[in-house]
């Protein structure tokens, strides 16, 4: 287990954690090479996963504008069979989604048997740019909390292996983030200049996060809080956590359903 997974979140907090610790890996070329490896060592247990089918996998990225959820979408699951990965991605609801409750819009894709479900932001964002922008009255924010730890604990009960990562950047590496997708032109399509007003609200999302972090860290959805200044780094822990995580389940190939000795194809 790495030292950043949080199971208790009472008395948890954000600043006893440091966005740019490197898990005493020293630099990006050896942190790649980690990386590497944990990625085909994934890609075997994700296959195992598929092949055995009982238990089905979720993963809910979070953080920042520029944290980097795409980037980690991209890199830390690098190389997984898409058949058994699904990726939701979660933006600003859309008016039949905001006429339903907060969790309708997430249901429908939690993991099947033997898939991974990759959350791009997810209800948290209920407790989070909501809290922050005051979208929906306090009482109604507050009771969230509660309501998402019990939708978590059913989806645990019901067989599902959750894992939530906080991917943390300070407020320096995200200025040096924006400012490239400014200097890019390739990157415009990223950046909004809305970005830069939620950015004055740092601290407020801090504290959102910090609270979120709190409420709804348990054993059975642990939240990792990934520090993430470094894109090798925050691979190297999401990938790492996989690997335990999937090692931890015993997975098994099915046995042949027929007996299969002595049969040769010609
Ligand atoms: P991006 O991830 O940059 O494409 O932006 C998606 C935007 O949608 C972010 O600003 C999120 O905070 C916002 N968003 C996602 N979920 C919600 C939600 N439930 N309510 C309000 N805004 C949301
Ligand atoms: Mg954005």
């Amino acid at each position: 287990m790495t030292p950043y997974e949080v199971t208790h979140g009472k008395g948890f907090r954000l600043a006893d954690h440091d966005p740019r610790a490197d898990s005493g890996i020293g630099g990006k070329k050896a942190g790649r090479a980690e990386v590497a490896k944990l990625t085909v060592r994934l890609d075997e247990l994700h296959d195992k996963l598929y092949a055995d089918g009982r238990h089905k996998v979720l993963v809910v990225l979070q953080g920042m504008d520029t944290s980097g959820k795409g980037g980690a979408i991209r890199k830390a699951f690098e190389g997984l069979d898409p058949t058994g990965v699904h990726v939701a991605t979660f933006k600003a609801p859309t008016e039949t989604e905001l006429a339903h409750d907060f969790l309708w819009r997430i249901h429908p894709h939690a993991p099947e048997d033997g898939h991974i479900s990759l959350f791009d932001r997810s209800h948290y964002e209920d407790v989070l740019i909501v809290r922050v922008h005051d979208l929906v009255p306090q009482a109604r924010w507050k009771a969230r909390y509660a309501h998402i730890r019990n939708f978590e604990q059913m989806l645990a009960d019901e067989g599902t292996v959750i894992r939530k990562f906080f991917l943390h950047i300070s407020k320096e590496e995200q200025a040096a983030r924006l400012q490239a997708r400014i200097d890019d032109p390739h990157k415009h399509w990223k950046f909004r200049k809305e970005d830069l007003t939620e950015r004055e609200r740092w601290d407020d999302y801090q504290e959102a996060y910090e609270e979120a972090i709190r409420r709804t860290a348990t054993r059975d959805a642990p939240w990792i809080v990934v520090p993430a200044d470094r894109k090798w780094h925050r691979d190297y822990v999401i990938c790492r956590t996989m690997v335990e995580t999937l090692e931890s389940l015993d997975l098994r190939y099915p046995e042949p359903v027929q007996d299969l000795s002595g049969i040769t194809v010609t």
